[in-house]
């Protein structure tokens, strides 16, 4: 869509609300459209913008101020659909984020060019570094300098020092250094392939060598082709279509090419026969497609195969000539919701997530925006996929934490989506096996449409949960601490018979509580108000905070002593245990240590679908949605961890993480068993747990929150406030704190709408050198704490710029802490 007017609305990368208009030269008018990036003249700075539609021409007098021209157009085609704009706006005013920003978030990684200062030695700093003797940190400056321009921050990633940017503006003013502006080129471009085919029309063949005429024929017969597919057969082709081509028979050139993520051979399938409860699910939420907006809540038990149904109205939206939208929560269920859908519909699917490279993900980008790939499947920032008519969105496992993003643009994935259904008219389909409180209350309020799977499919059995009371069992050393003597039992005789054990503990590391020996005092992060956990296979005590690493052989960091006791435990403990009990058995860890490289989370879900594995030991990674026939146990070494969280969803998550991890056991023909530890047999997290009975945890659940004002029957915005120095940041959270209750007081209306909690610090206080203050805000409705949080930014905006102390607002917090 080109546009009419000279006027463009254009919103920058930049931390500003709204857009703004710009015009365009008649040069650069042709190519305008929106989608398109714009580079714009902004303040003394340029920068990205994103043409929104055509902007409101001056008024009469001009407007008061100048309307200033793009400078340059910088796509060939648009990178997101004008279908996608009143999203983007949406979720830019409830997230309070800006516009500019929001579309920056969603469009895949690398395509920005930014704008850059770089500071340059002159002719007079090369002197000065040999005539004069100026101060250290100056003089360390222009060393660095020597070799050649750097930015800033290059300056002090080099010089391993905060260099401030008064010492650069000193040495400015001396005459020793130009200040430059750069444009970074886009990191992301798309890959092309040398392409050759015949020429049209094609010449006589008679006087071409027998090699050159096989090529030739080959290229008439099926048509256009890579170069490198033609290698495969023809070891010298390059020669011989050089030479077909010189002869007019060939014609070469390039083409855009996709790259494909991943590397497995998919079988195609046809669709399964559904059980009834599937085939009712699929003709209700089928028939809604028809409807407009509509939000459904798939209920259904882990194994029920609600996958299947996923697919079946997959099948419905796309032979409506409707898009599909799959979330996932996981990098790694991407892969297997991947190969289940491209098994079933081929090439038209396309994949989004965080860990495609740079290329992988522009490519799968574009496939999307060209209507090549229909359906879409992705972890939650795929919610931006550029779909322009979705028929229906899926959000599996909706109840996952992961859905939230917890940097940048702090959103949703899961709320987002039913957003987006609500604006493109269509069928949103939330499932789970342990739908989330929220969700839950949403289908009980009549919000939402619950559809219920209560059966495995081929009516296998739920697998039978026994809960052993870790207060009746004493004396336990070494390994036999983590495995009770049935847990034991049961690991020996899944060992046996040749069936895999999964065993789960959410917490990471080998010992999570180092204490020193020799003084007493707990190994301590550097940076943090933490204690640091003692990584056997790295040798290092690390972070789980700011990633702060200690080499282990180092000791204790106040007294030097050696003997630092390697008190607490996590699953690299528990795995060590695991190969002292089973010496024989093949056991493997999947947790955030094992996985960190790309592929690997992979490798360990494809080593345990071909039983190269025994028992695999794991956080809540093992939890999710995996579908492994062969799994019989899982043993959940001590259930407790989560419920003792400062957070009012403690309960919650410590319900879903166990009722999941359970799932896991008895998915294929044999029967499946779990032992579950704990200290509070008689929670009923863990109850309702036992018996995989959300509705029952809900019914508790529900009285909890509705007693204390918790969402759902409250909406919650978290303001954070972090800064180096602790003073400053106190005084920043006492400010804000302030303001919250003068604006409560000038006006009541707000006061039976809107509660302030708050400042409290953080906990911990300090991560990574920042201090961390918090505060809640409760409102009654979303509207009421949006208006409360406008106020507080226009009354205040400083305390709300970027600068050295930091707020963040997050709206519909996840993580409390
Ligand atoms: P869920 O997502 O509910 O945990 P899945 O969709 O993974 O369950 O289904 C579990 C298994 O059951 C899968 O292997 C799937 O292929 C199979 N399955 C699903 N529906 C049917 C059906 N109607 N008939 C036979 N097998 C089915
Ligand atoms: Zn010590
Ligand atoms: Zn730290």
């Amino acid at each position: 869509m080109t546009l009419g007017s000279p006027y463009i609305e254009v919103a920058v990368a930049l931390p500003v609300d709204g857009a703004f208009t710009f015009s365009l030269t008649d040069a650069l008018r042709p190519f305008a459209a929106v989608g398109k990036r714009v580079l714009a003249p902004f303040g003394s700075r340029r920068v990205t913008g994103y043409i929104l539609g055509e902007g409101r021409p001056p008024a009469g007098d001009g407007g008061g101020y100048e309307i200033r021209h793009v400078l340059d157009i910088l796509d060939e085609a648009p990178l997101f659909p004008p279908e996608m704009i009143p999203f983007f706006r949406w979720v830019s005013q409830y997230y309070r984020h800006p516009l500019g920003e929001v579309i920056h978030n969603a469009l895949p990684a690398g395509l920005n060019l930014y704008d850059y200062a770089v500071e340059t030695l002159t002719d007079a700093g090369r002197d000065a570094l040999s005539d004069t003797d100026p101060p250290p940190l100056q003089s360390a400056v222009l060393h660095a300098l020597a070799d050649g321009p750097l930015t800033l921050k290059e300056i002090r990633r080099r010089l391993e020092t905060d260099v401030s940017l008064s010492v650069v503006y000193t040495l400015e003013k001396k005459g020793w250094l130009t200040r430059s502006r750069q444009l970074k080129s886009p990191q992301t471009r798309e890959r092309r392939e040398r392409w050759v085919g015949s020429a049209d029309p094609p010449p006589p063949s008679g006087n071409l060598t027998p090699a050159r005429r096989r090529v030739f024929d080959r290229l008439l017969r099926e048509g256009d082709m890579p170069l490198r597919t033609l290698r495969k057969d023809e070891p010298s082709a390059s020669t011989l279509v050089k030479a077909l081509a010189e002869s007019g028979h060939a014609v070469l050139f390039e083409k855009a090419v996709y790259r494909d993520p991943f590397g497995d051979p998919i079988l195609p399938d046809a669709p399964l026969d559904l059980n009834r409860a599937q085939a009712r699910t699929v003709s209700r939420v089928g028939a809604a497609m028809a409807e407009g907006f509509s939000a459904h809540l798939l209920a259904g038990v882990t194994g029920s195969g609600k996958t299947e149904v996923y697919l079946q109205l997959a099948d419905v939206a796309v032979r409506q000539g409707r898009e599909v939208l799959v979330l996932v929560p996981e990098i790694a269920l991407t892969s297997q919701m991947e190969h289940r859908f491209r098994a079933r519909f081929g090439e038209c699917v396309a994949v989004l997530h965080s860990s495609l490279g740079g290329g992988e993900r522009y490519d799968q980008w574009r496939r999307i925006l060209t209507g090549d790939a229909k359906i879409v499947i992705g972890a939650r920032s795929a919610v931006f996929a550029p779909l322009r008519n979705p028929g229906l969105i899926v959000v599996d496992e909706e109840h996952d934490p992961s859905y939230k993003q917890e940097r940048d643009l702090l959103y949703n994935g899961r709320d987002m989506a039913v957003v987006r259904a609500k604006l493109s008219g269509c069928v949103v389909l939330l499932g789970s096996a342990t739908p989330s409180i929220q969700s839950y209350h949403n289908a009980v309020s009549g919000r939402s449409v619950e559809h219920v799977l209560n059966r495995r499919v081929s009516d296998r059995p739920l697998p039978e949960i026994e809960i052993v009371d870790l207060r009746r069992i004493t004396d336990r050393f070494g390994a036999r601490r983590f495995f009770t003597p049935p847990l034991q039992a049961a690991m020996k005789e899944t060992l046996d018979r040749g069936e895999q054990t999964l065993i789960f503990l959410n917490r990471r590391g080998f010992a999570t509580y180092p204490v020193c020996g020799g003084c007493g005092e707990a190994v301590r992060c550097k940076h943090c108000d933490i204690t640091l956990t003692l990584h056997k296979a790295a040798n290092a005590y690390k972070c789980h905070y700011c990633g702060f690493t200690r080499p282990s052989a180092a000791g204790c960091p106040v007294c030097g002593s050696a003997a630092v006791k390697l008190l607490g435990f996590g699953t690299e403990k528990v795995e060590a245990g695991v190969q002292a009990l089973f010496p024989g058995a093949r056991t493997a860890r999947m947790d955030r240590d094992t996985t960190a490289r790309k592929g690997s989370v992979l490798k360990i879900l494809k080593d345990l679908r071909n039983g190269a594995i025994d028992i695999l030991v794991g956080t809540q990674m093992v939890t999710k949605g995996h579908d492994f026939p062969n799994i019989t146990l899982v043993g959940i070494v001590c259930a407790d961890l989560s419920l003792s969280f400062p957070d009012f969803r403690a309960g919650e998550r410590t319900f879903q993480l166990l009722a999941q991890v359970a799932g896991r056991a008895g998915r294929g023909d044999a029967p499946g068993r779990v032992i579950l530890q704990t200290y509070n047999p008689s929670h009923f997290s863990i109850t309702t747990a036992r018996q995989q009975d959300f509705r029952a945890f809900y019914q508790r659940e529900i009285d909890f929150r509705k007693a204390l004002g918790y969402p759902p029957f409250s909406r919650l915005i978290q303001i954070r406030i972090s800064g180096k120095d602790p003073a400053k940041t106190r005084n920043a959270a006492e400010r804000l704190g302030d303001l919250c209750r003068s604006l409560l007081a000038a006006d009541p209306s707000s006061r039976s709408a809107v509660a302030v909690m708050g400042p409290i610090e953080g906990s911990p206080h300090r991560v990574a050198e920042r201090f961390r203050w918090q505060m809640l805000l409760k409102g009654t409705s979303a509207t009421s704490l949006h208006r409360f949080v406008g106020g507080l930014q226009s009354r205040d905006p400083a305390l709300f710029a970027r600068g050295p102390v930091r707020v963040t607002v997050d709206v519909d917090p996840v993580n409390m802490l």
